[in-house]
């Protein structure tokens, strides 16, 4: 049992423009690298180093041409480091919501504030891990181990983003499915899994046209994610037609030339070896390599043409602003270069970013909370006599909501998981707090247990109030801390804190027990849906800075809740099949993905697994009905590969290779630590073993499911178009999600893969006709022998439905 390879993939594909705005974007990109030098070049793709400026990442500048350094930024659910800020949900809970409008206005949002503070790349959105592991410790950052339900939300938390100015960065490219040894393991994953699943949700973010992608720590088949050429050349440049740079995570660099050549665009933050001659794989030993024509002049070109492409598809333009703040210190005067801290200015102008986007979260907080489990109308609440709050998860953190650094703790109400996916809390409106003020309000008399571990207390507490609601929940985050004893992965899928035993402690004396859940992803929770005493569970996610009164308009019914879980809850640890990959006696522990395309639903499925709540579920205040279910074929012929070729590869200015011209200026006062493009003599070394392929500028065959940003434009085609009529059959107004299923058929294949899905809001006794559209993609698997996407011919078979397990509809199509 050998360790696989991945192939090699040579040339590195030259950007070449394509549909929605690129190639105008392209075309300036063009005359602006054609005035560029070697040493600029340089410039726009090297990292200046570690805090060496005001941003979690800076390039160099361009100062003979009015360009500033660029700035990059953290993270998903705000601009990290700084202050008056938003804290925005999480990624899983935009993707709980199922609402494409609502996802679409958090990235306009969020774009916004990164805008307003000066960031140029935003270091976001998040749809690797994709959440192979239900213990992987970063799946909250991204939308759910689906990649139809991740491939929409990226795609518009992406064009939310790219609108307001800024561009995203997706990330983390790809199959950094576990935080422990991300720097060193191999996933290994066939053709086919790639496709249909890993690869999925980024193909959405490139037609969506994002201008950046990050590149992973961990290798793809035993070579380096920022480094492998199969994936960055072949499949994300040549197949995907993605026309931005690919940007490598923060050290996940690990050579020089070499990544150059298979597809790497910019190194953050560019001080991967400091101890080398220029501190750097690149800066000076970019100059060196391309003097010396190890990385040849249509590559460096397109380097600079794709970053410059990202920066003028988005406007960033006419949209920049200084930056404003630093990520470093929040003294309002200091070091504008932290990491020599020297350059003492006003580098913290608190401008406040925030404009109105407190509403839009906690609507978003709000639409996010999964009712799952609602027995007698426990569900909403009215005007109450008494209540009690017990637990620690429903409090303010006493030292403040940002006390914990990256929030590496779990102290109050968990509201955001730790790591670089954070921002600083603007404030935290804690679900204690914002139930007090309800109880206040109705006169209702408020009882507030703080401590998990006070049994006593919760028992009292609870017995003598008609209605209890317990607060669990489960953390996880980044695994550069360790948090518990957690290592970024959870150590385990059970509540922290003692929470089952604070549940079992109320639900024994209080039969109105309402559970809510605060938690990075599914926690073995069985116990609690069968508890008699338990009337109701919501699991609310991470909600950002809203929290609270999120919870209470769907608590009171103000909102009724549209939830639907973007993940499922098993029974037991061992029910989704993976294991998390904890102890290597080698630095390249080999992950094998074996169980292909089979994760979460799929394999519950599969397997024949009962789950506590399946992928998709979640209720509502009223009911809906679905019906008459119809199938019309559109009449788009055959699917046609892409063919042709591509232009030869194109060089723009920067004739200039002479070494002396690369030297220091004389006079020049260096920024001790920052990393430059200039080299320390004339006598360029040779760079060996590169790849002779990677040369070639001649023109490229296009391959079949290539040809333009996302593939082959073929793919996209709508094939059938699916309508239900779905009614509101309960009292009061509230939304459903009718979610389409289709089984591709095959004795390999899961029984059904979600392939749409709609939010639908209906006043009681209203009906609606909700259609769905299924694409030639949508309808194919990949095939390995032909390297295209081909519809099988297996019977298929359509189902709608209002969970992965509630097929209400189903009907045969023809194939
Ligand atoms: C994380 C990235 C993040 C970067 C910069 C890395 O450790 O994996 O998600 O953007 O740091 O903070």
């Amino acid at each position: 049992n050998s360790a696989p390879t991945a192939p090699e993939f040579y040339p590195s594909p030259w950007s070449a423009g394509g549909p929605d705005g690129w190639d105008d974007a392209y075309k300036r990109a063009h005359e602006f690298v054609s005035k560029l030098t070697v040493l600029e070049k340089v410039n726009l793709t090297t990292g200046t180093g570690n805090q060496a400026d005001l941003c979690t990442g800076n390039t160099g500048s361009i100062p003979r041409l009015g360009l500033r350094k660029l700035c990059l930024q953290d993270g998903p659910v705000g601009v990290r480091y700084t202050d008056l800020n938003s804290a925005f949900p999480a990624g899983i809970n935009a993707a709980a919501t199922w609402s494409r409008a609502l996802i679409r206005k958090r990235g306009e949002a969020l774009g916004a504030e990164f805008r307003d503070k000066g960031v140029d790349v935003l270091l976001g959105p998040v749809v690797g891990p994709l959440g192979r592991d239900p213990a992987g410790g970063r799946n909250f950052e991204s939308f759910g181990p689906d990649p139809m339900l991740a491939g929409v939300a990226v795609a518009q938390t992406v064009e939310g983003t790219q609108s307001a100015g800024v561009i995203a960065s997706v990330k983390h490219y790809i199959l950094n499915e576990q935080e422990h040894f991300r720097g060193g393991i191999s996933s290994n994953i066939d053709d086919k899994t790639m496709h249909e699943l890993y690869l999925w949700p980024f193909a959405d973010a490139v037609r969506a046209g994002v201008g950046s992608v990050m590149c992973s720590y961990n290798k793809i088949n035993n070579t380096y994610a920022c480094e492998n050429s199969y994936v960055l050349n072949h499949l994300l440049k040549n197949e995907l037609g993605f026309q931005g740079f690919v940007v490598s995570d923060w050290g996940a660099q690990h050579s020089g030339a070499l990544s150059a050549l298979a597809g790497l665009d910019m190194t953050m933050p560019g001080d991967g070896v400091r101890n080398s001659t220029y501190g750097s794989y690149w800066g000076g030993a970019l100059t060196e390599a391309v003097l010396s024509l190890a990385i040849p002049p249509f590559r460096m070109d397109d380097m600079a043409v794709r970053i410059m492409a990202a920066f003028y598809k988005v406007g960033r333009d006419t949209k920049q602003v200084d930056i404003n703040y630093s990520s470093w210190t929040n003294e309002t005067v200091g070091p504008q270069y932290w990491h020599s801290k020297t350059g003492n200015t006003t580098i913290n102008k608190h401008v406040d970013v925030q404009g109105d986007h407190a509403g839009l979260i906690r609507e978003i907080g709000a639409k996010s909370i999964v009712l799952l489990k609602n027995i007698g109308n426990a569900l909403p609440l009215t005007r109450l006599a008494n209540i009690a709050i017990i637990g620690e998860d429903a409090q303010d953190n006493p030292n403040g909501p940002n006390a914990c650094v990256d929030r590496i703790c779990n102290i109050g109400t968990l509201a955001m998981g730790w790591g670089s996916a954070t921002a600083e809390f603007p404030y935290l409106v804690s679900p204690a707090n914002a139930l007090e003020k309800q109880a206040s309000a109705d006169d209702t008399v408020f009882t507030n247990v703080e401590n998990n571990w006070d049994l006593g207390a919760a028992r009292a507490a609870a017995s003598n109030s008609s209605t209890a609601i317990v607060f669990v929940n489960a953390n996880s985050g980044e695994g550069y801390q360790t948090l518990d004893g957690n290592f970024g992965d959870r150590k385990n899928l059970t509540l922290w804190n003692g929470g089952d035993e604070l549940i079992a402690a109320v639900a024994s004396v209080n039969p109105n027990t309402i559970v809510v859940i605060h938690s990075v992803g599914p926690v073995l929770i069985d116990h609690v849906k069968t508890h008699p005493n338990v009337t109701a569970i919501l699991w609310a996610g991470l909600p950002g800075q809203e929290s609270g009164n999120s919870l209470v308009d769907v608590l009171y019914g103000k909102v009724n809740p549209q939830g639907k879980t973007p993940f499922t809850w098993g029974k037991a640890a061992g029910d989704w099949g993976i294991t998390t990959l904890i102890n290597s006696s080698t630095p390249t522990p080999q992950q094998d993905f074996a169980e292909g395309s089979l994760i979460d639903y799929r394999y519950f499925d599969r397997e024949d697994i009962e789950p506590s709540f399946e992928f998709g579920f979640g209720l509502s205040y009223t009911n809906f009905s679905y019906a008459n279910l119809t199938i019309q074929s559109q009449d788009v012929g055959p699917y046609k590969p892409a063919s042709g070729s591509t232009s030869a590869g194109p060089t723009f200015g920067g004739t200039n290779y002479d070494p002396v011209s690369a030297l220091l200026p004389e006079g020049f006062e260096k920024v001790p630590g920052m990393i430059y493009p200039w080299i320390n003599d004339t006598d360029i070394s040779d760079e060996t073993d590169i790849p002779y392929a990677a040369h070639n500028r001649s023109a490229q065959p296009i391959l079949p499911a290539g040809g333009s940003p996302g593939g082959n434009p073929e793919l996209y085609k709508v094939v059938y178009v699916i309508t239900v009529d779905i009614t509101n059959t309960g009292e009061v107004a509230g939304t459903e999600i009718p979610q389409l299923y289709l089984s591709l058929g095959g004795p390999a294949e899961p029984k059904v893969v979600l392939r749409g899905f709609d939010d639908v809001e209906l006043q009681a006794g209203e009906k609606r006709t909700v259609a769905f559209n299924l694409t030639y993609r949508d309808l194919s698997n990949w095939d390995t022998e032909s390297q295209d996407w081909k519809v099988t011919s297996y019977p298929k078979t359509v189902y709608v439905g209002a969970s992965s397990r509630d097929l209400r509809l189903h009907a045969g199509i023809e194939s």
